[in-house]
């Protein structure tokens, strides 16, 4: 049960007949685990843990270093230097002490990356490399956890969200498994600053319905938006029949 302060900090969400107390509290008994504390790790892990989602799971294995700080708004000048787990961990502390953050200051893979994906409710991929979008996307459909996708890069982003839970729905790697030559990081291409919180922030209210089981999200969809023109355009995705990771789950 809810004391008086929990109701009052999460009075803005028990007021919307969406989540009310109940969903409030289902919030607050929820897990998730977010990969990459970078552009869009920010914003996903800070609204996560302002809107008291209970137990949040952090994971990146790198340090805070001065070209990370235009975008990556978890992270400060002081903190330069330091493993972006710590440097998060103090910022969603703050931001609300209530939440248990586990860290991990490594790159999950293999049977840990599993181990770890199955426990959460929902997994959240902030990485900006597709071979690590590969291996969670395996390890998420393996696991038959929901996965919330989101890339961005100029000034473009792009967002998904792979139910993982029926055989109809398409997979992360029916869409981008076969390309695996398109490496392109903003190490390389640059980023427009809040185009990742834009998609992180998106990122972080599909979680949010995820964990509530309200609303539409975008199962089948990928959602595409272009910050120059600032226009957003919908396309539906298809199982890839042959597709080497779901096709046979
Ligand atoms: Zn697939």
């Amino acid at each position: 049960m809810m004391n008086d302060t929990q109701l009052l900090r999460y009075s803005r969400h028990i007021l919307l007949p969406e989540i009310g107390v109940a969903g409030q509290q289902q919030l607050l008994d929820s897990q998730v685990l977010i990969i990459g504390l970078g552009g869009l790790g920010s914003p996903v892990a800070m609204y996560l843990a302002s809107s008291g989602v209970g137990h949040l799971r952090i994971c990146d294995d790198d340090n805070v270093d001065i070209s990370n700080l235009q975008r990556q708004i978890l992270h400060n000048s002081q903190q330069l230097g330091q493993s972006k787990v710590n440097s998060a961990r103090q910022h969603l502390l703050g931001l609300n002490p209530e939440v248990q953050i586990t860290c991990f200051e490594q790159r999950l893979t293999g049977e840990r990356l599993r181990a770890e994906v199955a426990k959460a409710d929902v997994v959240v991929d902030c990485t900006d490399n597709l071979a690590g979008r590969l291996e969670i996307n395996a390890a998420a459909v393996a696991t038959r956890t929901p996965l919330v996708m989101g890339a961005a890069i100029r000034m473009e982003g792009q967002i998904s969200v792979f139910s993982n839970r029926s055989s109809t729905t398409p997979c992360y790697h029916c869409l981008y498994g076969q390309a695996r030559d398109i490496q392109e990081t903003c190490t390389q291409s640059g980023v427009l600053s809040p185009l990742v919180g834009v998609i992180g922030s998106m990122q972080a209210l599909e979680t949010l319905k995820l964990l509530l089981n309200v609303g539409e999200n975008l199962v089948g969809k990928l959602l595409i938006f272009d910050a120059f023109r600032m226009e957003w355009q919908t396309i539906r995705l298809k199982k890839h029949p042959k597709c080497a990771v779901c096709a046979s789950q």
